[in-house]
């Protein structure tokens, strides 16, 4: 297999890409893995801001953990997560559901404007005012 040079997703730094993140990053990601892990073993009742500040692992850095599935959001019954767009505090999926909602919304608004090209917007107004009567 051929190893290739890239940037470290979270330094930066030039690196033999043998994973996403350089052996650095990669070392400090699992020691603070074991820790929030640790922590989350003695203090099950921890909500997220509490486990950042005993075990100074980031927020972000442990969301990605929850994301990733190595901590289990569901087993711990104060442990949730800022929301990817809003910041809302969640315990699955990337987005609250407000902002999936709205990505819903706005997928559908697209889906049915790309239909009213296809089949002209005159069709719809007929159907409208047929109800109406
Ligand atoms: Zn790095
Ligand atoms: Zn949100």
């Amino acid at each position: 297999m051929a190893a290739r040079l890239g940037n470290c997703r979270k330094c930066g730094k030039l690196y033999l890409r043998l994973r996403d993140i350089c052996d650095e990053c990669y070392q400090k990601q699992e020691e603070d893995y074991l820790k929030s892990a640790d922590y989350l073993r003695d203090y099950p009742g921890s909500t997220i801001q509490e486990l950042s500040d005993a075990t100074s692992v980031s927020i972000a850095q442990i969301r990605e953990f929850i994301l990733a599935g190595r901590i289990i959001a569901g087993h711990f019954p104060n442990l949730s997560y800022p929301c990817n767009s809003c910041g809302t505090m969640i315990r699955s999926g990337r987005k609250c559901s407000k902002c999936l909602d709205t990505l819903n919304q706005l997928a559908k608004q697209i889906e049915i404007t790309e239909k009213d090209k296809d089949s002209g917007s005159n069709r719809k107004n007929d159907v409208y005012i047929t109800r109406k009567l």
